[in-house]
C-alpha cells in the first residue's frame, strides 16, 4: 500500500518548489489509490508562527491538494504536527544510543571546524572525523568534569550507501563522503536529520519523493532508516525518487527573491489553482510530447513517477501566465462568474455583500472578459468601471491627459448628443449611433473616434468591447459620464 507524505516547514508562503513536490506526491497517492499523509516539520520553534501553519493549510485548501492524514483530518499516525512528538523523539534518540548506533559527542564545533579545515589543507575527505566515536569511560568522565556536554551523534556504516532513484536511477555514496552527523543537539534539541527519518518510519511511508536539493541528506537517512528497522522501529528505508531541481533567473536555483517564487503571489494575482498546478507539473513531467494543458485528474490517472525528467527545469513565468489563460478559457460562464466574485471582493470592486443586480450585472459582463483575461486579477480593471458608484468614478490619469485632450473632449461631446437622441439601449444602436456620427460625420479613424469614448466611458484605455460595455453600463450612467467630460 502505498504511502506518501508532504512535510512543509511552516516558516512563510509556500515556496513553488515545495508547492510541486506537494503535487507529484498528491498525483502518485492518487495514482495509486495509496495515502498523502500531511506532516507539520515544526520543530523550530523559534521560526515556526501560528500564521506560517494556517498559510500551509489555507494554500493546500486553495490549490484543492486534498490529504488523507494529517493536521485537521487526523489518522491513526499521529499527532502529525512534529512540537507534539518531542517524547518520541527522546525515546527514539535513547533507543539508538543504547544500542551503540548513535554516540555521545563532545567535539566544540570549533573543534570540528578547525580539524576540517587541517583535513582540507591536506586534501583530505572533510567532515566529521569520528573523534568521539570510541571514548573510553575516562575520556568521557574528563569531558563531563570539563563541563562539557555531548550531542548525539550518528555512527555511520563504513560502506557505500546504494540505492536506486526513482527518476535517477542507481546513486552510490562512498562512505568517506557522509561523516557521522548530528541528531540530537546539546540542549537535547533533536534535528531534522532525526526527526523526519524517525516520522518517515514510524508513520509507515513507502516512498519519498522530493527535491534533488534533499539528495545530499539521504545517505544518511537511509542508514538511520536502516539501523531504526533493526531496533525494530519501521520497515527499513522507504523508495526515494528526487525531482529536478527548478532553475530561475540567471541560471540559479530558483529563490525567494525570483518573481513567481512565492504562493501567495498567484492567489493574490488570481490565477486559477487548476491553472497554478498544471504549469508546476510540467516541472519534470508531462503528459503528452504535444499537450501542456491537463486536469489533475488527468495527472492523477497518468501520472509516473520514473518518467520525470531528472534534469534542472527551467521556471517560466510566462508560460505559466499562458497555461493559467487557457485553463480560464476553458472554464464555463456560470464558473467564471463566480470565481471572479471573491476576487473583486478583496480589490474593493465588490462588497461583502453582492446584491442580486450585481451578481446578474456580472453575470453579463463575463462572456465580454472570458478571452482577454489571464488571471481572475484582471477583472479589477477591466470591470472595475461596472461596480463604481457613480460619484466615485475616476479615470485613469494618463489615459485622460491623453486621450481627453481638446480634440478627444469634442468627440465624446459628439458621442454625448448622437447617444442621447437613441430611443433603444442596445448594442447594435449603440455601436451604429457611434459610427454615423463619429466616423461618417466627423470623418475620424474609428480608433481615434472610439478611443477618447472608452476613456470617458470606463476610464481606461483598455476595456472590454465598447458597446457592449456600454449597454451594461446602461444609458443614464454612460450618458452621464460622456457628459461629465466637458465640464
Ligand atoms: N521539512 C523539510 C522541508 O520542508 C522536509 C524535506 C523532506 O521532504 O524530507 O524541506
Amino acid at each position: 500500500k502505498v504511502r506518501v507524505r508532504f512535510p512543509p516547514s511552516p516558516t512563510g508562503s509556500l515556496h513553488v518548489g515545495n508547492v510541486r513536490s506537494a503535487l507529484f506526491n498528491w498525483a502518485f497517492a492518487r495514482h495509486f489509490g495509496g495515502t498523502l499523509v500531511l506532516r507539520i516539520e515544526d520543530t523550530d520553534l523559534a521560526r515556526n508562527t501560528p500564521e506560517g501553519y494556517a498559510s500551509v493549510i489555507d494554500s493546500l485548501r486553495w490549490l484543492g491538494l486534498d490529504w488523507d492524514e494529517g493536521p485537521e483530518v487526523g489518522g491513526p499516525y499521529g499527532p502529525y504536527l512534529q512540537s507534539e512528538r518531542f517524547d518520541t523523539y527522546a525515546e527514539v534518540a535513547r533507543t539508538l544510543h543504547e544500542a551503540g548506533k548513535a554516540y555521545d559527542c563532545y567535539c566544540s564545533q570549533e573543534e570540528v571546524d578547525e580539524r576540517r579545515e587541517a583535513a582540507r589543507a591536506e586534501n583530505k575527505t572533510s567532515g566529521y572525523d569520528g573523534h568521539c566515536r570510541d571514548l573510553d569511560a575516562h575520556q568521557v568522565a574528563d569531558f563531563v568534569a570539563a563541563g562539557r556536554r555531548p550531542v548525539l551523534r550518528f555512527r555511520m556504516p563504513d560502506r557505500p550507501i546504494v540505492f536506486q532513484d526513482l527518476v535517477r536511477g542507481e546513486i552510490t555514496f562512498l562512505p568517506e563522503h557522509v561523516p557521522d552527523f548530528v541528531l540530537v543537539r546539546a540542549n537535547g534539541h533533536p534535528l531534522y536529520t532525526l526527526v523526519n527519518p524517525v516520522d518517515d518510519a514510524l508513520m509507515e511511508i513507502t516512498h519519498v519523493l522530493r527535491g534533488e536539493d534533499l539528495l545530499s541528506s539521504t545517505p544518511r537517512q537511509i542508514a538511520l532508516y536502516e539501523a531504526l528497522a533493526e531496533l525494530g522501529i519501521g520497515r527499513g528505508a522507504p523508495r526515494f525518487g528526487h525531482l529536478p531541481i527548478v532553475m530561475g533567473e540567471g541560471n540559479k536555483r530558483l529563490s525567494k527573491r525570483d518573481r513567481g517564487s512565492g504562493l501567495t503571489e498567484y492567489i493574490e494575482r488570481g490565477f486559477l489553482p487548476e491553472g497554478i498546478l498544471n504549469y508546476l507539473a510540467l516541472l519534470g513531467w508531462g503528459i503528452a510530447e504535444d499537450r501542456d494543458v491537463f486536469t489533475m485528474t488527468e495527472m492523477a490517472e497518468a501520472f509516473d513517477i520514473r518518467r520525470v525528467n531528472p534534469n534542472p527545469a527551467r521556471f517560466d513565468y510566462k508560460k505559466c501566465e499562458a497555461i493559467n489563460a487557457a485553463h480560464l478559457r476553458a472554464l464555463g460562464v456560470e464558473d467564471l462568474t463566480e470565481r471572479m466574485v471573491p476576487v473583486l471582493q478583496r480589490a474593493g470592486v465588490l462588497g461583502d455583500e453582492v446584491t442580486p443586480e450585481q451578481r446578474a450585472l456580472l453575470a453579463e459582463a463575463t462572456p465580454l472578459v472570458h478571452e482577454r483575461m489571464v488571471t481572475l486579477g484582471e477583472s479589477v480593471e477591466m470591470l472595475g468601471f461596472l461596480f463604481v458608484d457613480e460619484a466615485r468614478f475616476q479615470r485613469d490619469p494618463a489615459d485622460a491627459e491623453k486621450l481627453l485632450n481638446d480634440e478627444g473632449r469634442a468627440v465624446v461631446k459628439a458621442a454625448h448628443d448622437a447617444l442621447a437622441a437613441l430611443s433603444v439601449w442596445d448594442t447594435p444602436s449603440i455601436e451604429e449611433a457611434l459610427r454615423r456620427a463619429l466616423v461618417e460625420e466627423l470623418g475620424l479613424k474609428p480608433r481615434n473616434a472610439f478611443g477618447p469614448v472608452r476613456v470617458a466611458v470606463t476610464g481606461r484605455r483598455i476595456s472590454p468591447p465598447l458597446f457592449e460595455s456600454m449597454e451594461l453600463l446602461g444609458r443614464e450612467r454612460s450618458l452621464a459620464r460622456l457628459g461629465s467630460v466637458q465640464e
